[in-house]
């Protein structure tokens, strides 16, 4: 099977071998209303009101949102408003802990017999996939299609990032029993799990683990990035593409974050919402790189704090990996449910882009086989008609075209603001 093309990246994974921690409890979480690809939640909780740990503070607006759960016990202090990156403004609920985490009694191990059963309680239990993205887990599980393979993505291909790993070294049984519920619910007879073949110490956690699965294989993947991008994933694990106008699930695939499914099967066990994440924190301005486990809505400076990061040397912030991560204005912005990584670096290249020398390593190191300095002359035309014939939907904003162009050209930047530009055409 031919390789699909992506790039080979400095992994400086630091934090690797490094056990997830429990950090002391924030004083204070702030909890934005939306966290999920959607609409947002409506606060159903007043001010002064006492609240506890799983307990629901805010309501789905419609049927493809997900609720919001505290991640504290203590009393809400304020409703306020709450600036997405995207600039739209969301409701943010505010809840000072008394340091107890007293769990909400509502709390226990839902009835789990039919798939209706399990795909409303996948809903309730605020899940949205772990891996960045947020979408929203359920309706995953609620495609109408039939699903005969499940993919588990353990591929954690952006660099410093190793909350995956350590979740598959550190709760192995967690995942596999997520797998199975999947499974399960959904009568899917084949599960493989892709996973890099640079993660020793997982790639044999998970082997052992599976080992008397019959129906379940691990698949050790190359280490290019973007590894985990869900097309580059399936085509790496099943030989299958998904072709431009299809999703995995017109193939009958299933893609799943592998800390997606620890979740589901803790979720499984005790009614406890999705109220924490792990998160690495890195970069060459932290001291002590480490996996966190928090509560969502600690604020990022708590997290930057524990891994005794030099603040004054701070330059730039990224919630995510290096390569899709989203810069935060500040460190005051609360911990969301889809963040996995929190960098402090300490440098920002500022390169003022040149002229393409057409030397066409852009469309080299494209995974999807696109032109990205073709994609770029077109979006700069503002020929929409060009810009569909480049097929420009394929490009997932992966970056791999901007980290190789010598020119430095914001060619998966202008990507995105090519998509702006047709959608506004088209409506
Ligand atoms: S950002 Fe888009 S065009 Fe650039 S390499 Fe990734 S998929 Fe290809
Ligand atoms: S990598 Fe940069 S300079 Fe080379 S062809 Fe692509 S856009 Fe042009």
């Amino acid at each position: 099977m031919k390789r699909l093309h992506g790039i080979q990246l400095p992994q400086r994974k630091h934090a690797e071998a490094r056990k997830i921690e429990t950090i002391p409890l924030p004083k204070l979480v702030r909890i934005p209303m939306l966290m999920h690809l959607g609409t947002p939640c409506t606060p159903i909780v007043t001010v002064g009101e006492q609240v506890c740990v799983g307990q629901k503070i805010g309501a789905p607006a419609d049927q493809n949102a997900v609720p919001i759960h505290a991640s504290v016990s203590g009393t809400v202090r304020a409703i306020t408003e709450f600036t997405n990156v995207n600039g739209s403004k969301v409701p943010c609920v505010e809840i000072e802990s008394d340091g107890l985490q007293t769990l909400y009694p509502g709390c226990k191990a839902p009835v789990l017999e039919t798939r209706e059963q399990f795909v409303q309680a996948v809903r309730e239990s605020g899940c949205v996939g772990l891996g960045g993205a947020g979408f929203p887990t359920f309706r995953k599980l609620n495609e109408p299609q039939k699903i005969s393979m499940l993919i588990v993505n353990g591929a954690e291909c952006e660099p410093y990032l190793t909350g995956d790993s350590r979740q598959i070294i550190e709760n192995s049984g967690d995942i596999l029993g997520g797998i199975h519920l999947v499974m399960q619910f959904l009568n899917i007879k084949e599960c493989k799990i892709g996973i890099e073949s640079t993660r020793p110490a997982a790639l044999k956690q998970l082997a052992y683990a599976v080992a008397a699965e019959e129906n379940i294989t691990v698949c050790p993947l190359p280490p290019v990035y973007p590894q985990g991008a869900e097309k580059v994933l399936i085509y790496h694990t099943s030989a299958r593409i998904v072709p431009e106008d299809k999703m995995p699930a017109d193939l009958g695939i299933l893609v799943m974050n592998i800390s997606t499914l620890a979740f589901l099967y803790q979720y499984s066990r005790t009614g406890i919402p999705l109220v924490e994440r792990v998160v690495t924190v890195d970069g060459n301005a932290v001291k002590k790189p480490c996996n966190l486990r928090v509560p969502i809505g600690t604020p990022q400076h708590d997290l930057l704090k524990y891994a005794d990061c030099n603040f004054d040397k701070v330059k730039k912030l990224l919630s995510g990996g290096p390569m899709m991560g989203i810069t935060l204005y500040s460190d005051e912005l609360p911990v969301l449910k889809q963040q996995n990584g929190l960098l402090a670096l300490t440098r920002v290249s500022h390169s003022e882009p040149t002229a393409c020398i057409r030397c066409g390593r852009c469309m080299n190191a494209c995974p999807m086989r696109l032109m990205p300095m073709e994609l770029s002359r077109a979006y700069h035309k503002k020929d929409a008609e060009m810009l569909r014939t480049l097929r420009l939907s394929l490009c997932m904003n992966c970056g791999c075209c901007t980290y190789v162009c010598p020119a430095k050209r914001p060619l998966a930047e202008e990507n995105q603001l090519a998509k702006q530009f047709l959608k506004e055409v088209e409506s």
